[in-house]
């Protein structure tokens, strides 16, 4: 390997005359067949049109860790405008960062031309109370390197030797899986809050941990995501949550005190009178929903938010109830004022917040057996997230077993046997099982899934 180290971690700024470590093709482990054939197309049409082209970011990252990117960014010192002449299928997009995306077919490479440090006021980059609003300031790679977010995130393969070009100890950082912002940890976070929430998903990702420096501020600088655009904060916790990492996310996000920013009241309610048994729900919830997302399954952010909400919604209708409200008027005043609560933090599209409605509001349905009450349940499009949530359920409430038994097998009976079976129950001396789902609702004591300790759970959530 190259002797040239540069000093890890710059911390000023100003300091970009760095050298590169640079690590020869036969000394890592990226191979060109691991590389879409998009971003080597783009790569190489830079690379003959005389432009610098890098691989660069996650890509890099995941690749000499031996795993498979699932996406690719290419760094360049060709302009956007530069990058579009070259290619047909290519747009610009972005106004705080403005990029290029290359389209073939399904794949998109972002092409990013390098970014420069340069001065606040005199170029553009706009700065609003230490937070970048907007910046379209070009610069060359050892300025790109910098401005990135963590080491492990600013190593740069090049296409035009196959090495790859580390400015800031990325390459140690990642051979000692640990995760470090570039810079001063306070000014970075300041700059762009959205980076403690990526210090706690690609921590969980990788199962890397974070430097003591870069964990550090982290609490105090939580309340800084307030600021945060919701519609960003939807977009992360779509990574954050449904990448497959889900619960290890949820975990390091409750540990660093960052999930009351975002989920403000599951995080409540992790700390409230119920935090085991709700602990556990999501710890069956996020499980299911992990596995079905590594095995290529799809999965809807609505099962997993109805979880997420569905301790602060009940214990919310309890209260009202507590106060004199009527049941129902409780439950869909609790419903409203939670989801209205969430939608300030982050946005969920309307979408989901009305399924979120319907599998919570089809809960208290599984108890009734009328026979076109069973019909028109289970017709009912919301009808199998709503029965995969009752599972998950009756983990911690072993009331439900009952139901659950009951629901599994009329889904199997075909309508005649289904109209035989009701029609037996509700003759005049069968038992009766109906009544209200907040009043009713009693809490086991078992301890095994949950935030803190997680186990594997059978729960299938279902996709959209
Ligand atoms: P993933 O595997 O989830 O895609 P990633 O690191 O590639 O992780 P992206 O959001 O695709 O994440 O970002 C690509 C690269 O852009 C990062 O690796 C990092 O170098 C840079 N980057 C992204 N977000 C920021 C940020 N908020 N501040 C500074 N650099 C960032
Ligand atoms: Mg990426």
């Amino acid at each position: 390997m190259s002797p040239t180290a540069p000093s890890p971690h710059p911390s000023d700024s100003d300091d970009h005359a760095l050298v590169p470590r640079i690590i020869p093709r036969a000394e890592h482990g990226i191979s060109r067949k691991n590389i879409s054939n998009g971003a080597l197309r783009v790569l190489y049409r830079l690379h003959e049109a005389g432009y610098k082209a890098f691989l660069v970011g996650g890509a890099v990252r995941d690749l000499l860790l031996g795993g498979h990117p699932k996406d690719f960014d290419v760094a360049t010192d060709a302009t956007p405008e530069q990058t579009r002449a070259l290619f047909r299928n290519c747009r610009l997009i972005g106004r705080r960062f403005r990029l290029a995306h290359v389209v073939f077919g399904r794949e998109i490479v972002e092409v990013a031309t390098f970014r420069g440090v340069g001065e606040v006021g005199n170029c553009d980059r706009h700065v609003v109370d230490g937070r970048i609003v907007r910046d379209n300031v070009y610069g060359d790679i050892e300025e790109d390197a910098i401005r990135r977010d963590f080491t492990i995130n600013a190593l740069y393969y090049d296409i035009a030797d196959f090495s790859v070009r580390d400015y800031v100890g990325g390459i140690e950082d990642l051979r000692q899986r640990r995760m470090h912002l570039i810079g001063d940890p306070e000014q970075r976070y300041r700059e762009d809050p959205v980076r403690m929430l990526r210090a706690a998903r690609l921590a969980a990702k990788l199962d890397f941990n974070l430097s003591a420096e870069t964990e550090a501020p982290i609490r105090d600088l939580a309340p800084l995501l307030a600021d945060v655009a919701p519609a960003r904060l939807f977009d992360e916790s779509l990574k954050l949550f449904l990448a497959g990492h889900g619960l290890e996310s949820l975990r390091r996000l409750h540990n660093l005190g960052l999930l009351g920013q975002i989920f403000p009241a599951t995080a409540e309610a992790l700390a409230g009178p119920n935090c085991a048994s709700f602990g556990r729900l999501l710890g069956y919830t996020f499980t299911g929903t992990d596995d079905r997302v590594r095995s290529g399954k799809t999965v809807t952010p609505a099962f997993l938010f109805a979880a997420m909400l569905w301790e602060p919604v009940h214990s919310l209708a309890e209260r009202l109830c507590n106060e004199g409200a009527d049941p129902a008027v409780a439950s869909v005043t609790a419903v409203d004022r939670i989801l209205r609560q969430q939608a300030a933090r982050v946005a969920i599209p309307k979408r989901f917040t009305y399924a979120m409605d319907e599998i919570w509001s089809l809960q208290p349905r599984f108890e009734q057996r009328q026979k076109k009450r069973v019909m028109r349940l289970l017709a009912h499009p919301r009808f199998r997230a709503a029965y995969d949530f009752l599972l998950i359920r009756a983990h911690e409430e072993p009331e439900l077993k009952e139901q659950v038994d009951w629901w599994t097998e009329a889904q199997e009976l075909d309508s005649e046997a289904l109209s035989k079976r009701l029609a037996a129950a509700n003759a005049p001396n069968a038992p009766r099982v109906e009544g209200d789902p907040v009043r009713k609702r009693k809490r086991s004591r078992r301890k095994k899934h949950n935030v803190e300790s997680p186990d594997t759970a059978s729960a299938e959530p279902s996709s959209e």
